[in-house]
């Protein structure tokens, strides 16, 4: 390396550390408008190149005002983790080493990596080992490409082989999901040539989970090809299907069961949380994130497959994955991708960082700190909690007169609490109402944390 890039890469960790070290200080939300943002960073296209220091520097300075403190310990929007500093490390060391991690000839020690994680990961979720497991962008991806297996599997028992031929002629299959499953699953079904439509809908309870009462009616008599998507953590209120009963009912029929379990999966490894995800482990596919709660810096989602010889005949590359042993893993024959970033060595890190003790007291502390928020806010007046706080997800509704004017209300004081700058937190819609919803998946999150974020919705709350 030349004395340059050493150089850059130092004031780099001076940028990285001042911003880490300013994260308590700052505003959680962005403060710059898009006007603002594009002021700063729009202009001409360069022609001539600047030197590498300026260029980061003046990026550096340009994106500050624009950044959301998605690591800070106060961050509760969406369902978002943090970045273990283990992780931050192994990301950087990621870009620095630039493996291309479709083939084993390309990126050996990736591969390797990818292995050892993939069997921690098994592990750790409580999934029969020897799964399949693809590292992906996100749970977005690994719902696609588990659906994409699920499709491969029943069209195969049907006579048709839907990788020679399409979906043209093809027998129906049917798909079948809980009303409030994530906007991801009918995304999937778009991607794969099935169409939202396809989608039939079996009613939820209050908390968002599939009736399986109402699961025999909805499925009928006909035994075709069969899917039936569930939902391991609703991104609203943290609540799960019973996944293991609905893989009875399905498993009788022949048909596939996949877990969409961005991040309600991850209750599998704490003692006190496991019975929510009872019988999880019998389904058939399962997509998660590594970028929510085992707080991997983005992106990192993660497929798995109880069939890794039908989960390689739907996306594999069928030539390379015939090539070698057993210990050559070639990545591709798991994922969409063909090239792609190194993903194994964040997964690997944070497990080996945290250990599996490290892992189940983070996930407990969160759902700790959203119970100590639900408790919180629930003792004010004019404040109603809307779901049963199982896991790490809470949602805040402010009550006034009638329910148009508590909606209003509650949305004036989450954009108050935006801009406050304290905490960051989204609003959403539950059953046809507002609310605030409160995500605790941060790794760093402190009892400090909650009760300054308490104190400032408390004090916000008070004065709309
Ligand atoms: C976040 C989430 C997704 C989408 O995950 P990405 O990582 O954003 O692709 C899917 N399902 C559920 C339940 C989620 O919470």
């Amino acid at each position: 390396m030349n004395g340059e890039t050493r150089k850059l890469l130092e004031h780099v960790v001076e940028i990285a550390s001042e911003f880490l070290d300013g994260l308590p200080e700052r505003p959680v939300g962005p403060s710059a408008t898009a006007e603002q943002l594009h002021a700063a960073l729009g202009g001409e296209l360069p022609q001539e190149g600047s030197s590498d220091l300026e260029v980061i520097d003046e990026l550096a300075a340009a994106v500050e005002p624009g950044l959301m403190g998605t690591t800070s310990g106060r961050f509760f929007g969406f369902v978002i983790g943090g970045a273990l500093p283990s992780t931050i490390a192994a990301d950087w060391l990621t870009s620095v080493w630039d493996q291309n991690s479709g083939l084993y000839a390309a990126a050996p020690a990736e591969a390797v990596v990818e292995d050892v994680a993939a069997a921690w990961l098994l592990e750790l979720l409580g999934l029969p080992p020897g799964c399949a497991v693809g590292f992906v962008t996100g749970a977005q991806m690994a719902n696609f490409t588990g659906l994409a297996v699920a499709r491969h599997h029943v069209l195969e028992s049907a006579g048709w082989d839907v990788e020679a031929h399409g979906l043209q002629g093809a027998p129906k299959i049917r798909v079948v999901a809980g009303e409030e499953r994530h906007a991801t699953i009918d995304r999937a079904l778009r991607f794969l040539g099935l169409g939202r439509d396809t989608l039939e809908l079996v009613p939820a309870d209050d908390q968002g989970r599939l009736s399986i009462d109402a699961l025999p009616g909805v499925l009928g008599y006909d035994d075709g090809p069969l899917i039936v998507c569930t939902q391991a953590g609703n991104v609203n209120t943290g609540s799960f299907d019973p996944v293991g009963e609905i893989c009875d009912i399905v498993h009788e029929r022949g048909g596939w069961v996949h877990v969409d379990g961005a991040f309600g999966l991850w209750a599998a490894v704490s003692e006190e949380l496991r019975h929510l995800v009872t019988g999880v482990e019998r389904a058939d596919s399962w997509g998660t994130d590594a970028h929510k709660w085992l707080n991997v810096p983005y992106d990192c989602g993660i497929v798995i497959s109880a069939h890794p010889e039908t989960h390689a005949a739907a996306l594999g590359v069928r030539a390379s994955y015939l090539i070698h042993s057993g210990m050559e893993r070639d990545a591709m024959s798991w994922v969409p991708e063909f090239s792609r970033r190194a993903r194994g060595f964040t997964v690997y890190t944070a497990i080996k960082a945290l250990g599996r003790i490290g892992i189940t007291a983070m996930v407990e502390r969160c759902c700790k700190h959203a119970r100590t928020f639900a408790v919180s806010l629930g003792s004010l007046p004019d404040v109603e909690i809307l779901n049963d706080v199982v896991l790490n997800q809470v949602l805040v509704r402010f009550i006034a007169a009638d329910d148009a004017a508590s909606d209003a209300r509650t949305k004036a004081i989450v954009e108050a609490v935006q801009s406050d700058g304290t905490c960051w937190l989204s609003g959403s819609t539950w059953k046809g109402k507002g609310v605030m919803r409160i995500s605790v998946s941060n790794w760093s999150t402190s009892d400090e944390d909650v009760e300054m974020s308490v104190e400032a919705i408390t004090r916000i709350a008070a004065s709309i």
